[in-house]
C-alpha cells in the first residue's frame, strides 16, 4: 500500500497569522490535496511566555477565512490528538529519558551565565560558538556539587560529528551540513520543556508527517531534526523549504516593520 500523503503546518502562537505563515499553509494544503491526502494542523505552544490564545485562535480564524481546512488539528481533533505541543510534554519526556539510557544524549548543569562566558571566550579566540561538551565529562563530586546547589539540569543530544548530514531538499537539491558546525545542542530545557528540535520531530513521527513543507529560515534545523530522527529510528519525512518572502523593494519581510499579519489592511 502507497503512504498517505501527510502535510502539517505547525505554527507558534506568539503573534498574529503572518502572511509568510498563511503562504506555507497554502502550499501544505495544496501538495496534500493534490495527493489525495491530509493536512494537519499543530499549534506549537510550548513558549508558555509567549503562546497566548488569541493568537492561536487570529491563525485559525485566518486559515479558515482562506479555506484552508484542516482534516487533522484544533476543535477537529483526529486520531493523533492532542494537536497542541503544550499538552503532550509527557510523550517528548518519555523520548528525551530514551535518547539518556542509550547514552545519546546527556544532562547539562551549565547555568546561562556559565554558557554566555564560554561564549564570549569563543568569539575572542575566534571558534566557533559551539557547547564544548564540558557536562558530559563531569567528575563524579562535580555532579555531586551541583546536585546540592539545586541545580536543574537540561537534557543534550550527544551529537556524532562523524560523516556529512545530507538531504534532498524537494526544492533545493542535495543540501549538506557539516555536524562539527553543530554540536550538543538542547532537547530538553532545566524546566522540563522540550525544544523545538525533539517536539517537531517527535509529532512529525507520531502523526505521520509524510512530507515537511516550511520556510527556508528553518532549514539549519534540519540537520539536528535528522540527526534525531536517526538516533531515535524515525523515518525521515521528505524536506521541503520554501524561498523567503520579500518586499517589493527585495528588502527582507520584517515582523517589526512590515504589516506582515494577513488582516493587517483590514485594521490599520
Ligand atoms: N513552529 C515553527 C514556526 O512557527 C514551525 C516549525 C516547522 O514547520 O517545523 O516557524
Amino acid at each position: 500500500m502507497e503512504e498517505e500523503i501527510r502535510t502539517r503546518i505547525a505554527p507558534s502562537p506568539t503573534g498574529l497569522f503572518h502572511l509568510g505563515t498563511a503562504r506555507t499553509a497554502l502550499y501544505n494544503y495544496l501538495f496534500a490535496k493534490s495527493k489525495g491526502g491530509k493536512f494537519i494542523v499543530r499549534i506549537e505552544d510550548t513558549d508558555r511566555a509567549r503562546s497566548q490564545p488569541e493568537y492561536e485562535n487570529d491563525i485559525l480564524d485566518g486559515l479558515n477565512w482562506l479555506g484552508l481546512a484542516w482534516d487533522e488539528g484544533p476543535i477537529v481533533e483526529g486520531p493523533y490528538k492532542p494537536y497542541h505541543q503544550a499538552k503532550r510534554l509527557k510523550i517528548y519526556q518519555k523520548y528525551c529519558q530514551q535518547l539518556l539510557a542509550e547514552k545519546k544524549a546527556y544532562l547539562c548543569y551549565c547555568t546561562p551565565q556559565e554558557l554566555e562566558k564560554e561564549r564570549e571566550n569563543q568569539m575572542k579566540t575566534h571558534q566557533p560558538p559551539i557547547y564544548s561538551g564540558r557536562c558530559q565529562k563531569l567528575k563524579p563530586e562535580e555532579l555531586e556539587k551541583y546536585k546540592k546547589e539545586g541545580r536543574q539540569p537540561a537534557i543534550r543530544f550527544l551529537t556524532n560529528d562523524e560523516g556529512a548530514i545530507e538531504f534532498k531538499d524537494l526544492i533545493r537539491g542535495k543540501v549538506t551540513f557539516d555536524p562539527k558546525t553543530i554540536g550538543d545542542f538542547i532537547i530538553q530545557k532545566s524546566d522540563g520543556i522540550p525544544t523545538f528540535y525533539l517536539a517537531g520531530v517527535v509529532d512529525d513521527f507520531l502523526m505521520k508527517i509524510s512530507h515537511v513543507i516550511r520556510g527556508e529560515e528553518h532549514i539549519s534545523n534540519t540537520p539536528r531534526q535528522i540527526l534525531l530522527q536517526r538516533a531515535l529510528g524515525f523515518s525521515i519525512p521528505e524536506y521541503a523549504h520554501l524561498p523567503l518572502i520579500f518586499n517589493p523593494d527585495k528588502t527582507k519581510m520584517s515582523k517589526r516593520k512590515d504589516p506582515v499579519s494577513i488582516t493587517s489592511d483590514c485594521k490599520n
